[in-house]
């Protein structure tokens, strides 16, 4: 039988803490009426962001704000890329079919490069144009298509949602940020935001990656943003900055800013439409000021001051400007655990001589956890050391298979892949079995997503382990001398 395994690697959903459940109108264009903003809400958040931090990081009147959405804005719309979700969402004047494409889009770019979304975005809305048609699909299609873009969790709960959606919610999807991030598997505040504000016109700040970036050089936030109340202004901000008239339109306009212009490494800082209001930038050209020309008592707010090590928003007094970073010293890297050791032994059991050709026995995944539902070769959790990881792996074998020769088992290889929090050593292990073996459940292996997915493994084999590195693989290259390529189809249970 199936074992559970340890779930790891998912990712939590926040829960909103707001009670506010009214449904805000809708939009039939993304640059129409805007919808009403939760006023106390909002209002709240500008308190505390007012009252806790020093003028230097707040704008300094609604002048200032209007600047930047119109700056942002009128840059946007020249030079916005063309991409298949904008266009999708753009021309639907359907609000569910709108959100789905929309949704689809930003589940899809969490973790992942546009670039690479573009192929499978095109790929699923083709095999699944509607909410509907994807709630009738089976999970095994939607991991199949998923194959290669990680995460895979993100399809499943994608589909849960449009289960929910077509099941529970008379087809609709829910019209605000938070109903949205509340009734859906697996959409979180930021997805949430994004959804109710390009599909339906909500006026509510989001913040990704590229909006932390942007927001913190804009305001030259130095301190770590993945600290809580780090993270809470920087909501606050996106609140504050998003425009009533196109919220959709700017907070894409913020995201795009982010991933073309104030990119991580090296900022275009010359062609940014916010430049004039760039903390990071003012800085910048402060610090290339000789000391003779600095003037002292300008008008505008220049630092946060006094810095005394206890503004919560201050890069921290161990951690100095870096001349040669430029604008690139915010934001400040968040501090990162280094992804946790795992060994998992993993065996190919094959069976050469079959009727009909070769097979492989290739076994489900549980439903939750790592790699939830995939196929994968029989495989199990084992000591680093490495004490004790052929029986183990035996015994596995043997729960799916019966009774096995032990001798036939030979050590091939290790595979390392790094998933977000772990980095995995598979000990991979080979088993041919003679033509008329136990009964087990079949497979086909160019089938699994699994090994499609290895975009950062690493495969050495003992002759090769002293060899430079042999570069990104993927594990049926790895296997390519034990599988035929012309196997049949082999699914089901076979004898
Ligand atoms: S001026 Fe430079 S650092 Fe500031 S927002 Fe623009 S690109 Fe980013
Ligand atoms: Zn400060």
């Amino acid at each position: 039988m199936k074992k559970p395994r340890a779930a790891v690697g998912g990712r939590r959903r926040k829960q909103t803490s707001s009670g506010e459940e009214r449904e805000k109108h809708a939009l039939s264009s993304s640059q129409a009426r805007p919808t009403i903003p939760d006023g106390q809400a909002r209002r709240q958040e500008e308190v505390v962001l007012q009252a806790s931090v020093s003028p230097y990081y707040q704008f300094r009147d609604t002048a200032e704000v209007t600047v930047f959405r119109e700056s942002l804005l009128s840059w946007y719309d020249q030079k916005k890329r063309d991409l298949p979700w904008r266009r999708r969402a753009e021309g639907e004047v359907d609000l569910d079919r709108r959100a789905y494409a929309v949704w689809v889009s930003e589940v899809m770019l969490q973790q992942t490069q546009v670039a690479t979304v573009i192929d499978y975005y095109t790929r699923w809305m083709q095999k699944w144009p509607t909410l509907q048609d994807l709630a009738s699909a089976s999970l095994e299609e939607v991991n199949q298509l998923w194959a290669g873009l990680g995460y895979y969790s993100r399809g499943r709960r994608l589909q849960e949602g449009a289960r929910k959606v077509v099941g529970e919610l008379g087809g609709h999807v829910p019209r605000t940020a938070e109903t949205l991030q509340r009734l859906l598997p697996g959409v979180g505040r930021y997805t949430a935001g994004a959804i109710a504000s390009i599909a339906f016109g909500q006026v509510t700040g989001v913040v990704d990656g590229n909006v932390v970036r942007v927001l913190c050089r804009v305001r030259g936030i130095g301190a770590d943003p993945s600290n809580t109340f780090v993270s809470q202004q920087l909501w606050s901000l996106a609140q504050q900055l998003v425009d009533p008239a196109r919220p959709g339109d700017f907070n894409q306009a913020a995201m795009e800013l982010g991933a073309i212009v104030c990119t991580p490494q090296h900022p275009h800082c010359s062609q940014c439409p916010v430049q004039s209001l760039c903390r990071a930038h003012q800085r910048v050209e402060r610090e290339q000021l000789p000391a003779s020309q600095s003037l002292p008592g300008s008008p505008d707010v220049e630092e946060c001051a006094p810095n005394t090590g206890q503004c919560q928003l201050c890069a921290p007094p161990t951690e100095p400007w870096d001349q040669t970073l430029g604008v690139a010293n915010f934001p400040r890297k968040a501090s990162r655990k280094p992804p946790r050791e795992e060994c998992s032994a993993t065996c190919v059991l094959e069976q050469p001589r079959a009727p009909g050709g070769a097979r492989i026995l290739l076994v489900q995944r549980p439903n939750s956890g790592l790699l939830a539902g995939l196929w994968e070769f029989p495989s199990v959790t084992v000591d680093p050391s490495g004490r004790h990881q052929r029986k183990a792996l035996l015994q596995e074998l043997q729960n799916w298979a019966g009774p096995l020769p032990a001798t036939h088992l030979h050590h091939l290889g290790q595979v390392v892949h790094t998933f977000s929090h772990i980095k995995l050593t598979y000990q991979v292990y080979g088993l041919a079995l003679e033509a008329q073996a136990p009964v087990f459940r079949v497979y086909e292996g160019q089938q699994s997503g699994t090994g499609k997915s290895s975009k950062r493994s690493q495969v050495s084999t003992p002759s090769s382990r002293k060899k430079p590195s042999p570069g990104q693989q993927v594990l049926d290259r790895f296997f390519r001398p034990h599988l035929p390529t012309d196997a049949p189809r082999l699914n089901g249970v076979a004898q």
